[in-house]
């Protein structure tokens, strides 16, 4: 589906997802999910619990494809290129799509190590110095840490660590960076911060956001995405719009009802 747009100016298309299926099993989690995902703009998944935004998310750097008996049909196409196609590399596609989870996950290492190990395992030949300051410049903790790089990063606040873990993702250079309610385990001012780092760094990178925060949505994205559940608990697309339009002018009732809070 083509975000319904206001403005005239065409922007580049990173991803296009032409009629996903996903099941889990026997279970049809997703069903004919379409839509494009524009560069350098933050893309918003909404809606109700079940309803397959992680799913979807997580098709587009192929995690899922680790999951048992996930399978996906349809396509996936980033920057022209078939995401599932025989020569891709699974591995290569997650260092140039990356993922942050809700719940921040930094290795049990230092704050050094955790940025510049993504980097080793790549072979990365430049001054690995440099490359933890930018990252961790990027991800607006630079300044929190920088006298202490050796210290565990477990030792980190929750919203610290989130960020580092975002660092983490930077340090690789990704073109999509997907993250998957990134400030649902944080206070309000850690999250404030996340929100303002994704606003940031839409200037270099395309991300795509879950998020059950209806505010969040509004505030940091661009497009939103509202996913729906049938009676078969199977869900679909039900609108895409720019996030503007789909907060203020729904098109559909369910849209209305689900960001007017009557279910969730
Ligand atoms: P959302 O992110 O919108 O809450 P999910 O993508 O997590 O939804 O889940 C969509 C549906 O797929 C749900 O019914 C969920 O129970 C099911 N599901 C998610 N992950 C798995 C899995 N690993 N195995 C089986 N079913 C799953």
């Amino acid at each position: 589906m083509t975000a319904e747009k206001n403005s005239a100016q065409p922007k580049k298309i990173v991803l296009e997802l032409s009629d996903v299926n996903i099941h889990y099993g026997d279970f049809h989690a997703v069903k004919d999910a379409s839509l494009e995902i524009y560069e350098k703009h933050v893309t918003a998944f909404i809606g109700p619990s079940g309803c397959g935004k992680s799913t979807v998310l997580r098709s587009i750097n192929r995690m899922n494809d680790m999951i048992p008996g996930a399978r996906i049909e349809g396509s996936i196409m980033f920057d022209g290129e078939d995401l599932y196609g025989d020569q891709v590399d699974p591995v290569l596609v997650r260092r140039q799509i990356g993922m942050v989870f809700q719940k921040p996950n930094p290795f049990p290492k230092s704050i050094y190590e955790n940025i510049a190990w993504g980097a080793r395992i790549n072979g990365y030949r430049g001054n690995y110095d440099q490359l933890v300051e930018q990252s961790l410049r990027q991800a607006a903790l630079w300044d929190e840490v920088k006298d202490k790089l050796k210290q565990n990063a477990l030792r980190l606040s929750g919203g610290q660590q989130q960020r580092l873990c975002i660092a983490r993702a930077l340090a690789v250079s990704p073109e999509v960076i997907l993250m998957d309610e990134p400030a649902s385990a944080l206070d309000p001012i850690a999250t404030g911060r996340i929100e303002e780092l994704i606003l940031e760094l839409k200037e270099h990178y395309s991300i795509v956001i879950v998020t059950h925060n209806m505010g969040q949505a509004s505030r940091v994205s661009d497009y939103t995405a509202f996913f729906m559940v049938d009676g078969q608990r199977t869900g679909y697309l039900q609108e895409y719009a720019e996030t503007e339009q789909l907060f203020l002018n729904p098109r559909h009732r369910k849209t209305e009802e689900y960001i007017s809070g009557k279910f969730g």
